[in-house]
């Protein structure tokens, strides 16, 4: 296996460094969790940008625009536009009801009443409002989204089983030594591992023989053994 500490290096030598999204502030980083379903991170800022300028990510001008402006940008984000707009102005309405128009303020709370604030909104649960918390620069875990957390238990941290929420918490566990305190190495890690499961280390298919990391991947090994096992 191959300790975090030497994986992302080698990641990043790999794919150079990464981009972060382009959201600042925790209601910025919720429009963009929002802005897409099941679509390229192009298309999300293409819908996030275009957001900004024709309507502004702030609460007010989102719960103020209407129907004809929001409906055609929530169709370029993809599947059931409806319910996206009912999300962005639900992401609106939580914000000008119970935060006064300021989500920035859950950010000077302990930690375990931030992310309980940002679970409010649509589509953020536990590792989407560390990952939030992540990108405003407040670090307590490394967030994984399904394709880091399939690396890294590929690559030997945890046990991968059919049950995804146990996977997470195997994974987690295992990796908690090696963490790294600083939240910019941290959100390097999620979006290097992010990148890597898009890329080479897909669901189906794995590309191992491609793979910068394949030498120290308890998968890549296990494969070549079976591999290499005589035919009885
Ligand atoms: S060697 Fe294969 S399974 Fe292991 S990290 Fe690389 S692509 Fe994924």
């Amino acid at each position: 296996m191959y300790a975090l500490d030497k994986l992302i290096p080698r990641l990043e030598q790999h794919y150079g460094a990464p981009e972060p999204p382009p959201a600042r502030g925790p209601f910025e980083l919720i429009l963009w969790e929002n802005a897409c379903y099941l679509l390229s991170d192009e298309r999300r800022k293409e819908v996030f940008d275009s957001l900004r300028r024709l309507v502004g990510l702030n609460a007010a001008s989102i719960a103020n625009a209407s129907e004809e402006v929001l409906l055609p940008l929530a169709t370029r984000g993809g599947m059931r536009p409806e319910t996206r707009v009912f999300r962005w102005r639900e992401i609106a309405r939580i914000t000008l009801g119970q935060f006064d128009g300021n989500l920035d303020a859950v950010l000077s709370r302990p930690l375990s009443q931030g992310r309980r604030a940002l679970k409010l909104f649509p589509n953020i649960g536990d590792p989407g409002a560390d990952k939030i918390l992540l990108f405003c620069g407040i670090a307590s875990t490394l967030p994984l989204e399904s394709n880091g957390l399939r690396v890294l238990a590929r690559i030997g941290y945890g046990r991968q089983q059919k049950d995804y929420g146990k996977t997470y918490r195997s994974v987690q566990a295992d990796l908690s030594p090696d963490l790294p305190a600083s939240p910019v190495v941290l959100q390097k890690s999620f979006l290097l591992l992010r990148a890597h499961g898009q890329t080479l280390c897909k669901e189906t298919a794995p590309r191992c023989h491609e793979c910068p990391v394949a030498k120290h991947c308890d998968y890549a090994s296990k494969r070549a053994a079976s591999f290499l096992a005589p035919v009885r």
